[in-house]
Protein backbone atom coordinates (compact mmCIF):
# COMPACT_ATOMS: atom_id res chain seq x y z
CA UNK A 1 0.00 0.00 0.00
CA UNK A 2 1.05 3.61 -0.78
CA UNK A 3 2.73 4.81 2.25
CA UNK A 4 3.18 9.14 2.09
CA UNK A 5 5.62 10.74 4.77
CA UNK A 6 4.05 13.90 5.99
CA UNK A 7 5.79 16.50 8.09
CA UNK A 8 3.98 17.79 11.08
CA UNK A 9 5.23 21.14 12.43
CA UNK A 10 2.43 22.29 15.14
CA UNK A 11 4.62 25.16 15.53
CA UNK A 12 2.94 27.70 18.28
CA UNK A 13 -0.02 28.59 20.35
CA UNK A 14 -3.39 26.63 18.88
CA UNK A 15 -1.29 25.09 16.01
CA UNK A 16 -0.60 22.66 19.13
CA UNK A 17 -3.75 21.56 18.87
CA UNK A 18 -4.89 21.48 15.56
CA UNK A 19 -2.21 19.74 13.81
CA UNK A 20 -2.98 17.14 15.75
CA UNK A 21 -6.20 17.28 15.34
CA UNK A 22 -5.58 17.02 11.70
CA UNK A 23 -3.31 14.26 11.88
CA UNK A 24 -5.94 12.12 13.32
CA UNK A 25 -8.54 12.82 10.82
CA UNK A 26 -5.72 11.82 8.16
CA UNK A 27 -5.42 8.78 9.70
CA UNK A 28 -8.83 8.14 10.30
CA UNK A 29 -8.64 8.35 6.79
CA UNK A 30 -6.65 5.94 6.03
CA UNK A 31 -7.93 3.48 8.11
CA UNK A 32 -11.19 4.18 6.69
CA UNK A 33 -10.18 1.95 3.56
CA UNK A 34 -8.68 5.40 1.32
CA UNK A 35 -6.13 2.61 0.05
CA UNK A 36 -2.70 4.58 0.98
CA UNK A 37 -1.41 5.27 4.47
CA UNK A 38 0.92 7.69 6.39
CA UNK A 39 3.97 8.18 8.10
CA UNK A 40 3.44 11.24 10.30
CA UNK A 41 6.82 12.80 11.74
CA UNK A 42 6.62 15.46 13.95
CA UNK A 43 8.83 18.69 14.69
CA UNK A 44 9.09 20.63 17.79
CA UNK A 45 9.99 24.20 16.06
CA UNK A 46 8.78 27.51 17.19
CA UNK A 47 8.83 29.43 20.05
CA UNK A 48 9.46 26.80 22.92
CA UNK A 49 12.40 25.55 20.94
CA UNK A 50 14.10 29.19 20.40
CA UNK A 51 13.76 29.41 24.05
CA UNK A 52 16.39 26.78 24.56
CA UNK A 53 18.40 26.65 21.47
CA UNK A 54 17.83 30.30 20.32
CA UNK A 55 16.79 29.76 16.79
CA UNK A 56 13.26 28.59 16.10
CA UNK A 57 14.19 25.60 14.15
CA UNK A 58 17.54 23.58 13.46
CA UNK A 59 20.50 25.18 11.23
CA UNK A 60 19.65 21.89 8.93
CA UNK A 61 15.96 21.97 9.53
CA UNK A 62 15.16 21.48 6.35
CA UNK A 63 17.27 18.85 5.23
CA UNK A 64 14.76 17.15 7.93
CA UNK A 65 12.19 18.07 5.56
CA UNK A 66 13.10 17.56 2.17
CA UNK A 67 12.21 14.06 1.49
CA UNK A 68 8.99 14.45 2.75
CA UNK A 69 5.55 14.18 0.34
CA UNK A 70 4.10 17.09 2.45
CA UNK A 71 4.12 19.34 5.24
CA UNK A 72 1.33 20.01 7.55
CA UNK A 73 2.16 23.48 9.47
CA UNK A 74 0.28 25.13 12.47
CA UNK A 75 1.52 28.52 12.93
CA UNK A 76 4.47 30.38 14.21
CA UNK A 77 4.34 33.54 16.69
CA UNK A 78 4.45 33.91 20.52
CA UNK A 79 3.96 36.74 22.41
CA UNK A 80 7.33 37.06 24.22
CA UNK A 81 9.56 36.73 20.60
CA UNK A 82 9.00 39.50 18.15
CA UNK A 83 6.73 38.50 15.39
CA UNK A 84 9.57 38.73 12.62
CA UNK A 85 11.69 36.46 13.91
CA UNK A 86 9.03 33.36 14.93
CA UNK A 87 7.59 34.32 10.86
CA UNK A 88 11.20 34.72 8.96
CA UNK A 89 12.88 32.05 11.32
CA UNK A 90 10.33 29.10 10.85
CA UNK A 91 7.34 29.47 8.19
CA UNK A 92 9.04 31.92 5.72
CA UNK A 93 12.63 29.86 5.84
CA UNK A 94 10.54 26.79 4.76
CA UNK A 95 8.38 28.71 2.31
CA UNK A 96 11.76 30.16 1.15
CA UNK A 97 14.00 27.25 1.30
CA UNK A 98 11.36 25.15 -0.35
CA UNK A 99 10.62 27.65 -3.33
CA UNK A 100 6.44 27.52 -2.36
CA UNK A 101 6.19 30.09 -4.64
CA UNK A 102 2.67 29.84 -5.21
CA UNK A 103 0.53 30.42 -1.98
CA UNK A 104 -3.43 28.80 -2.69
CA UNK A 105 -6.09 30.39 -0.69
CA UNK A 106 -9.49 28.69 -1.41
CA UNK A 107 -12.53 30.89 0.12
CA UNK A 108 -16.00 29.50 0.48
CA UNK A 109 -19.49 29.90 2.87
CA UNK A 110 -19.59 26.00 4.13
CA UNK A 111 -22.88 25.06 4.94
CA UNK A 112 -24.26 26.16 8.27
CA UNK A 113 -21.69 29.06 8.10
CA UNK A 114 -23.16 32.72 9.46
CA UNK A 115 -21.68 34.48 7.21
CA UNK A 116 -21.27 38.25 7.46
CA UNK A 117 -22.78 39.43 3.73
CA UNK A 118 -25.98 39.18 3.91
CA UNK A 119 -27.23 39.71 0.65
CA UNK A 120 -24.75 36.55 -0.64
CA UNK A 121 -25.65 32.90 -1.00
CA UNK A 122 -23.12 30.64 -0.54
CA UNK A 123 -23.08 30.72 -4.71
CA UNK A 124 -21.78 33.56 -4.93
CA UNK A 125 -18.38 33.49 -2.81
CA UNK A 126 -16.18 30.77 -4.39
CA UNK A 127 -12.98 32.28 -4.37
CA UNK A 128 -9.35 31.30 -5.36
CA UNK A 129 -6.44 33.72 -4.13
CA UNK A 130 -3.09 32.88 -5.57
CA UNK A 131 -0.49 34.90 -3.12
CA UNK A 132 2.98 35.03 -4.64
CA UNK A 133 5.12 33.72 -2.19
CA UNK A 134 8.25 34.25 -3.00
CA UNK A 135 9.20 38.04 -3.21
CA UNK A 136 7.43 41.12 -3.52
CA UNK A 137 6.94 43.39 -0.29
CA UNK A 138 8.05 40.08 1.81
CA UNK A 139 11.27 39.88 -0.27
CA UNK A 140 13.18 40.92 3.03
CA UNK A 141 15.33 43.32 0.97
CA UNK A 142 15.35 46.35 3.02
CA UNK A 143 17.36 48.43 5.90
CA UNK A 144 17.22 51.21 8.27
CA UNK A 145 20.31 53.62 8.77
CA UNK A 146 20.62 56.21 11.31
CA UNK A 147 18.76 53.84 14.23
CA UNK A 148 17.43 56.02 16.67
CA UNK A 149 18.28 59.36 15.77
CA UNK A 150 15.73 61.67 14.16
CA UNK A 151 17.09 61.69 10.61
CA UNK A 152 16.40 57.60 10.84
CA UNK A 153 15.30 55.80 7.36
CA UNK A 154 13.76 52.68 7.13
CA UNK A 155 13.28 51.19 3.75
CA UNK A 156 11.66 47.59 2.86
CA UNK A 157 11.77 47.46 -0.67
CA UNK A 158 9.27 45.47 -3.00
CA UNK A 159 11.14 43.44 -5.31
CA UNK A 160 9.99 42.00 -8.07
CA UNK A 161 11.48 39.63 -10.86
CA UNK A 162 10.01 39.09 -14.32
CA UNK A 163 10.97 35.27 -13.96
CA UNK A 164 8.54 35.93 -10.42
CA UNK A 165 6.33 37.61 -12.07
CA UNK A 166 5.71 35.62 -14.57
CA UNK A 167 5.66 32.16 -12.89
CA UNK A 168 2.98 33.10 -10.70
CA UNK A 169 0.20 34.36 -13.43
CA UNK A 170 1.21 31.54 -15.39
CA UNK A 171 0.12 29.10 -12.05
CA UNK A 172 -2.93 31.77 -11.74
CA UNK A 173 -3.86 31.77 -14.99
CA UNK A 174 -3.75 27.82 -15.33
CA UNK A 175 -6.10 27.25 -12.26
CA UNK A 176 -8.19 29.33 -13.48
CA UNK A 177 -8.59 27.52 -16.34
CA UNK A 178 -9.08 24.64 -14.14
CA UNK A 179 -12.03 26.00 -12.15
CA UNK A 180 -15.74 25.85 -13.99
CA UNK A 181 -15.57 29.79 -14.66
CA UNK A 182 -12.44 30.06 -16.10
CA UNK A 183 -12.05 33.85 -14.91
CA UNK A 184 -8.97 35.13 -13.10
CA UNK A 185 -8.75 38.67 -12.08
CA UNK A 186 -4.90 40.13 -11.22
CA UNK A 187 -4.81 42.19 -8.81
CA UNK A 188 -2.39 45.44 -8.50
CA UNK A 189 -1.68 49.15 -7.65
CA UNK A 190 -0.26 49.96 -10.49
CA UNK A 191 -2.16 53.20 -10.92
CA UNK A 192 0.40 54.36 -7.63
CA UNK A 193 2.88 51.47 -7.50
CA UNK A 194 4.91 52.84 -10.79
CA UNK A 195 7.10 50.47 -11.58
CA UNK A 196 6.91 47.10 -10.23
CA UNK A 197 2.84 46.68 -10.96
CA UNK A 198 3.35 48.26 -13.97
CA UNK A 199 5.57 45.21 -14.94
CA UNK A 200 2.84 42.76 -13.51
CA UNK A 201 0.49 44.66 -15.81
CA UNK A 202 2.22 44.23 -18.53
CA UNK A 203 3.60 40.66 -18.22
CA UNK A 204 -0.04 39.80 -17.24
CA UNK A 205 -1.06 40.67 -21.04
CA UNK A 206 1.46 38.60 -22.22
CA UNK A 207 0.74 35.25 -19.92
CA UNK A 208 -2.61 35.79 -21.10
CA UNK A 209 -2.10 34.99 -24.51
CA UNK A 210 -1.15 31.35 -23.68
CA UNK A 211 -4.38 30.93 -21.92
CA UNK A 212 -7.10 32.11 -24.69
CA UNK A 213 -9.51 30.53 -23.06
CA UNK A 214 -9.50 32.11 -19.99
CA UNK A 215 -11.56 35.50 -19.13
CA UNK A 216 -9.77 38.14 -17.01
CA UNK A 217 -9.45 41.18 -16.00
CA UNK A 218 -7.36 43.91 -13.82
CA UNK A 219 -8.26 45.16 -10.68
CA UNK A 220 -6.81 47.83 -8.34
CA UNK A 221 -6.61 46.38 -4.78
CA UNK A 222 -8.44 48.75 -2.94
CA UNK A 223 -11.16 48.48 -5.56
CA UNK A 224 -11.09 44.59 -5.33
CA UNK A 225 -11.81 44.86 -1.58
CA UNK A 226 -14.66 46.94 -2.33
CA UNK A 227 -16.07 44.61 -4.68
CA UNK A 228 -15.33 41.75 -2.84
CA UNK A 229 -17.80 42.98 -0.29
CA UNK A 230 -20.42 44.49 -3.22
CA UNK A 231 -20.31 41.99 -6.07
CA UNK A 232 -18.43 38.56 -4.80
CA UNK A 233 -20.27 36.71 -7.32
CA UNK A 234 -18.28 38.16 -10.65
CA UNK A 235 -14.98 37.48 -9.00
CA UNK A 236 -13.55 33.51 -9.10
CA UNK A 237 -9.48 32.84 -8.91
CA UNK A 238 -7.78 35.96 -7.93
CA UNK A 239 -3.67 36.94 -8.12
CA UNK A 240 -2.11 39.07 -6.18
CA UNK A 241 1.42 39.80 -4.65
CA UNK A 242 2.55 39.02 -1.24
CA UNK A 243 1.70 41.83 0.58
CA UNK A 244 -1.96 42.70 -1.16
CA UNK A 245 -2.87 38.84 -1.27
CA UNK A 246 -2.10 38.58 2.26
CA UNK A 247 -4.86 41.58 3.40
CA UNK A 248 -7.50 40.29 0.42
CA UNK A 249 -7.03 36.68 2.31
CA UNK A 250 -8.20 38.14 5.53
CA UNK A 251 -11.06 39.64 4.27
CA UNK A 252 -11.99 36.80 2.43
CA UNK A 253 -12.01 34.53 5.48
CA UNK A 254 -13.77 37.22 7.18
CA UNK A 255 -16.59 37.24 5.04
CA UNK A 256 -16.80 33.38 4.64
CA UNK A 257 -17.56 33.40 8.55
CA UNK A 258 -14.42 33.05 10.49
CA UNK A 259 -10.70 32.68 10.23
CA UNK A 260 -10.89 29.82 11.97
CA UNK A 261 -12.21 27.97 8.77
CA UNK A 262 -9.76 29.27 6.17
CA UNK A 263 -7.11 26.81 4.41
CA UNK A 264 -3.90 27.54 2.70
CA UNK A 265 -1.43 25.64 0.60
CA UNK A 266 2.30 26.91 -0.07
CA UNK A 267 3.40 25.01 -3.48
CA UNK A 268 6.42 24.29 -5.40
CA UNK A 269 4.29 24.11 -8.60
CA UNK A 270 7.04 21.97 -10.07
CA UNK A 271 7.22 19.59 -7.17
CA UNK A 272 11.30 19.82 -6.53
CA UNK A 273 10.47 20.20 -2.98
CA UNK A 274 7.92 19.22 -0.47
CA UNK A 275 4.58 21.67 -0.31
CA UNK A 276 3.04 23.02 2.77
CA UNK A 277 -0.39 23.06 3.87
CA UNK A 278 -1.66 25.19 6.95
CA UNK A 279 -5.18 26.64 7.98
CA UNK A 280 -4.82 30.82 7.89
CA UNK A 281 -5.42 31.93 11.06
CA UNK A 282 -2.65 32.56 13.44
CA UNK A 283 -1.27 31.29 16.49
CA UNK A 284 -4.34 32.97 19.00
CA UNK A 285 -2.84 33.17 22.52
CA UNK A 286 -5.58 34.32 23.70
CA UNK A 287 -7.68 30.73 23.37
CA UNK A 288 -4.31 28.72 23.27
CA UNK A 289 -4.64 25.14 25.69
CA UNK A 290 -8.35 25.89 26.57
CA UNK A 291 -9.36 23.21 23.41
CA UNK A 292 -11.66 26.08 21.85
CA UNK A 293 -9.62 26.55 18.61
CA UNK A 294 -11.75 25.61 15.64
CA UNK A 295 -10.05 22.89 13.70
CA UNK A 296 -11.80 22.89 10.26
CA UNK A 297 -9.23 25.65 8.71
CA UNK A 298 -6.24 22.79 9.44
CA UNK A 299 -9.20 19.85 8.55
CA UNK A 300 -9.35 21.78 4.93
CA UNK A 301 -5.98 22.71 4.40
CA UNK A 302 -5.56 18.48 4.91
CA UNK A 303 -8.04 18.61 2.06
CA UNK A 304 -5.56 20.62 0.08
CA UNK A 305 -2.57 17.89 0.78
CA UNK A 306 -4.71 15.46 -0.30
CA UNK A 307 -5.50 17.08 -3.42
CA UNK A 308 -1.44 17.47 -3.88
CA UNK A 309 -0.90 14.02 -3.20
CA UNK A 310 -3.08 13.25 -6.14
CA UNK A 311 -5.46 11.78 -4.12
CA UNK A 312 -8.61 13.37 -5.58
CA UNK A 313 -11.08 10.78 -4.14
CA UNK A 314 -9.96 10.40 -0.73
CA UNK A 315 -10.11 14.55 -0.70
CA UNK A 316 -13.23 15.02 -1.69
CA UNK A 317 -14.78 12.49 0.65
CA UNK A 318 -12.55 14.81 3.66
CA UNK A 319 -14.61 17.77 1.98
CA UNK A 320 -17.78 16.71 1.92
CA UNK A 321 -17.69 15.46 5.64
CA UNK A 322 -16.11 19.00 7.10
CA UNK A 323 -19.24 20.48 5.26
CA UNK A 324 -21.27 17.98 6.94
CA UNK A 325 -20.01 18.73 10.31
CA UNK A 326 -20.07 22.81 9.87
CA UNK A 327 -23.70 22.55 8.50
CA UNK A 328 -24.09 21.05 12.13
CA UNK A 329 -24.34 24.03 14.32
CA UNK A 330 -24.07 21.85 17.62
CA UNK A 331 -20.63 21.20 16.28
CA UNK A 332 -20.01 25.02 16.26
CA UNK A 333 -17.00 26.07 17.60
CA UNK A 334 -16.75 29.51 19.87
CA UNK A 335 -15.49 31.59 16.79
CA UNK A 336 -18.53 30.68 14.87
CA UNK A 337 -21.04 31.45 18.02
CA UNK A 338 -21.37 27.80 19.27
CA UNK A 339 -19.94 25.78 22.51
CA UNK A 340 -18.09 22.64 20.52
CA UNK A 341 -14.17 21.90 21.38
CA UNK A 342 -11.81 21.13 19.41
CA UNK A 343 -12.20 17.58 20.40
CA UNK A 344 -15.44 17.38 19.94
CA UNK A 345 -15.45 18.87 16.11
CA UNK A 346 -12.44 16.21 15.38
CA UNK A 347 -14.36 13.08 16.61
CA UNK A 348 -17.41 13.82 14.65
CA UNK A 349 -15.18 14.02 11.55
CA UNK A 350 -13.44 10.86 12.45
CA UNK A 351 -16.60 9.18 12.79
CA UNK A 352 -18.18 10.21 9.74
CA UNK A 353 -15.32 9.37 7.59
CA UNK A 354 -15.68 5.44 8.95
CA UNK A 355 -19.63 5.23 8.73
P1 LIG B 1 -0.47 35.46 15.17
O1 LIG B 1 0.26 36.58 15.82
O2 LIG B 1 0.28 34.16 15.20
O3 LIG B 1 -1.00 35.82 13.82
P2 LIG B 1 -2.90 36.15 16.49
O4 LIG B 1 -2.93 36.21 17.96
O5 LIG B 1 -2.87 37.38 15.68
O6 LIG B 1 -1.75 35.15 16.05
P3 LIG B 1 -4.85 34.97 14.80
O7 LIG B 1 -4.78 33.54 14.72
O8 LIG B 1 -4.29 35.77 13.67
O9 LIG B 1 -4.21 35.34 16.16
O10 LIG B 1 -6.37 35.26 14.99
C1 LIG B 1 -6.96 36.41 15.59
C2 LIG B 1 -8.06 35.96 16.52
O11 LIG B 1 -9.04 35.15 15.87
C3 LIG B 1 -7.51 35.07 17.63
O12 LIG B 1 -7.09 35.87 18.69
C4 LIG B 1 -8.65 34.15 17.98
O13 LIG B 1 -9.46 34.68 18.97
C5 LIG B 1 -9.43 34.03 16.68
N1 LIG B 1 -9.09 32.77 15.99
C6 LIG B 1 -8.15 32.56 15.04
N2 LIG B 1 -8.09 31.29 14.65
C7 LIG B 1 -9.02 30.63 15.35
C8 LIG B 1 -9.45 29.27 15.40
N3 LIG B 1 -8.89 28.32 14.65
N4 LIG B 1 -10.44 28.95 16.25
C9 LIG B 1 -11.01 29.88 17.02
N5 LIG B 1 -10.65 31.18 17.03
C10 LIG B 1 -9.67 31.57 16.21
MG1 LIG C 1 -2.55 37.46 13.37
Amino acid sequence: MKTYRIACIPGDGIGKEVVPAGETVLRALSEAGAGFRFEFTSFDWGGDYYRRHGKMMPDDGLDALRSMDAILFGSAGDPDIPDHITLWGLRLKICQGFDQYANVRPTRILPGIDAPLKRCTPADLDWVIVRENSEGEYSGVGGRAHQGHPIEVATDVSMMTRAGVERILRFAFRLAQSRPRRQLTVVTKSNAQRHAMVMWDEIAVQVSREFPDVAWDKELVDACTARMVNRPASLDTLVATNLHADILSDLAAALAGSLGIAPTGNIDPERRYPSMFEPIHGSAFDIMGQGLANPVGTFWSCVMLLEHLGEQEAASRLMRVIESVTADTGLHTRDLGGTARTAQVTEAVCRRLRS
